[in-house]
């Protein structure tokens, strides 16, 4: 069932009982209102037509005409009265008698003073009469066919003016309805049209602050990062095609270069060698591609286990030294460690010995004295590495995208490299829950600073 027509229901529903609940109050009232007013009037009459017989002394005949004559245009009341014996000292209309009365009737009239009964829609009041020490019983009894009107009209314009409502109800709630739920049916049919080719659309968001803006703007604010990701998925993508086009490129005309013709042995070893290297410009990038990947997995899908930072970081200049034996790599502890638990990081030791590789190398590869200068401190919330170089520097329009996949800075001329290296360290950092930072001076050096949380056992 649509929303519409829910809120429609509901709408009806709500509204119904409540007028269901006010007619029958107004009706209920307005009833008990004739009852209380129409017995109030036959106890008048009972006890004037009983003064008028016993006190002025009318006589019956006179009474019982006047009856008559008032019975052919008003719904006269017919009054009788009874001795203490239970007999019938006047009647009306003794032909018609419609109240029956009896002595049961009597005996609870004298002992209550007053009752009060209903036959066929007959009003019937019965009273004790006192006159001269004696007591009498004086029934009145009359249809309130003027009353009765009035709340059979009350009845019927109740009953139309409840359907006419309902009705009028459920068109108001649907129109309101349709009016209220207007704006989703517009960012339905926007979201319709939202594709991976036409990321740039966005639903359009009302000025009032509302449920559905807020609806919006959230929807938006997811669409902005999908077009962001998106985005940046695609130059990813386009920046590895480059990347490994260029030294393929080079292998492939090299290759049809030295064999173009009869070439000297030392033209085809340079030509060797040149692919050579080409070809490991390539593996470096598909490995670095690879780690990035990794790095992207759900950390749950990592394993993770308790490393000591000295050791992770000593096994990283091995591999570093191995590469480059003309790099010079300095360890200092700032402070003593007391125990493993305080040099000890939750890491995959696989990752993190690529990031330490990556920002030492860049440290070595960017300075003229080829030297890093590692320093461990160990603070409150964690482990904090800076590595110092005293290199060509950064300036400060690369520091804002330094750690943007491929981006290379504009002292990329001074080294060969992909710009991978910073972009897959700040993931590393960040997937074992720490950050990197970066402060740099042109032609003074650089120094970048991780900090990664202590490792609990838990
Ligand atoms: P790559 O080193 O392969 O170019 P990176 O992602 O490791 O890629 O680094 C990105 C860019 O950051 C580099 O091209 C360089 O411009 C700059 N950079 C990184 N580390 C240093 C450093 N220690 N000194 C100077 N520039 C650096």
């Amino acid at each position: 069932m649509k929303i519409r027509t829910k809120i429609s229901l509901l709408f009806i529903f709500l509204s119904v009982i409540i007028l269901f609940a006010f007619a029958s109050l107004i009706y209920l009232s307005a009833k008990r209102d004739r009852e209380v007013q129409f017995f109030a009037r036959l106890k008048k009459e009972a006890v004037t037509k009983a003064n008028l017989f016993f006190d002025a002394n009318v006589n019956a005949q006179t009474l019982q005409r006047i009856y008559k004559n008032n019975r052919q245009t008003i719904s006269e009341v017919e009054v009788a009265i009874y001795d203490s014996s239970f007999h019938l000292i006047y009647h009306d209309a003794s032909e018609l008698d419609f109240v029956k009365e009896t002595k049961e009737m009597m005996h609870t009239v004298f002992q209550r003073g007053e009752v009060q009964m209903q036959k066929n829609n007959w009003d019937i009041i019965g009273i004790k009469y006192r006159y001269k020490g004696k007591q009498y019983l004086v029934t009145a009894a009359a249809y309130d066919q003027f009353g009765f009107i009035k709340l059979q009209t009350l009845f019927e314009s109740s009953v139309a003016f409840f359907v006419l409502s309902a009705i009028m109800i459920y068109i108001i709630a649907y129109f309101f309805a349709l009016h209220i739920l207007d704006p989703i049916r517009a960012m339905t049919d926007k979201a319709k049209q939202i594709s991976g080719s036409n990321l740039d659309l966005r639903l359009v968001s009302g000025p009032d602050k509302d449920e559905l803006t807020e609806l919006a703007d959230t929807f938006n604010q997811m669409l902005n990062r999908l077009e962001n990701s998106f985005d940046a998925q695609k130059s990813f993508v386009s920046n590895i095609s480059h990347e490994l086009r260029t030294p393929l490129a080079a292998i492939v005309a090299e290759l049809e270069l030295s064999t173009s013709k009869e070439r000297s042995l030392t033209e085809y070893k340079s030509a060797v060698e040149n692919a050579l290297n080409d070809a490991k410009k390539m593996v470096r990038l598909s490995n670095s591609l690879l780690d990035f990947a990794k790095a992207s997995y759900d950390p749950t899908e990592i394993s993770f286990r308790s490393i000591r930072i000295d050791e992770l970081m000593l096994d990283a200049c091995l591999l570093i030294q191995k590469s480059h034996p003309d790099y010079k790599i300095d360890i200092h502890f700032e402070e003593d460690f007391e125990d493993d638990e305080q040099i000890s990081v939750n890491a995959n030791e696989y990752l993190l010995k690529t990031a330490f590789v990556n920002i030492m190398e860049n440290g070595c590869k960017f300075s003229a004295d080829k030297q890093v200068l590692v320093s461990i401190f160990f603070e409150k919330s964690g482990i904090l590495i800076s590595f110092q170089d005293h290199g060509i520097g950064i300036s400060e329009k690369d520091l804002e995208k330094l750690f943007t996949p491929f981006y290379r800075g504009e002292n990329k001329m001074h080294s060969e490299g992909n710009g991978i290296g910073l972009s897959l360290t700040k993931r590393i950092v960040e997937l074992h829950g720490g950050s990197i930072t970066v402060k740099s001076v042109k032609s003074q050096g650089s120094t970048f600073t991780i900090s990664l949380p202590y490792h609990h056992e838990s």
